[in-house]
């Protein structure tokens, strides 16, 4: 099931090669934020933005166009004491871009739903990969299962 917690699970795996540096947590702390940030979407069902708009759930805020403007804004403001090491500040980057995408691509692995507007805003086209094994969550936590 993609679940907030997968999404925030895959981008603390890709945040664990910073263990050795000060700055890890608070790669790792954006790196989970930018991972569930798309979901921030729902907001739209609340105020009536169809599910189908561009702005609709799964829509703009789940685009590889967004996951980097996130990544970049989040990084330019965030990760200033690394301007002076360029490597580093790219690697940053490029942890927090990846973070952000990973969440549309594990949701088009989901069974529900519309599908993900990668390529938004070049094209609003909603996609899902042929292989879709994963059963779709529904949003927030109160939908998972219980044991008791
Ligand atoms: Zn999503």
């Amino acid at each position: 099931m993609a679940s907030i917690f997968t999404h925030a699970f895959v981008a603390y795996g890709a945040t664990t090669i910073f263990d050795d540096h000060p700055y890890w947590r608070r790669c790792l702390f954006f790196s989970v934020v930018l991972s569930l940030l798309p979901d921030a979407d729902v907001v739209g069902f609340l105020i009536g933005v169809p599910y189908e708009s561009p702005w609709g759930h799964r829509g703009a805020t789940h685009s590889i166009v967004f996951s980097i403007m996130m990544a970049a804004l989040v990084t330019g403001v965030f990760f200033r004491a690394y301007f002076q090491f360029k490597a580093k500040l790219l690697a940053v980057f490029i942890i927090l871009s990846l973070s952000a995408i990973s969440h549309g691509v594990l949701d088009a692995f989901t069974n529900g739903g519309l599908g993900i507007a990668f390529f938004w805003p070049f094209d609003n086209t909603r996609y899902f990969f042929n292989y879709r094994p994963v059963e779709v969550s529904p949003i927030g936590i109160s939908g998972l299962p219980r044991f008791h």
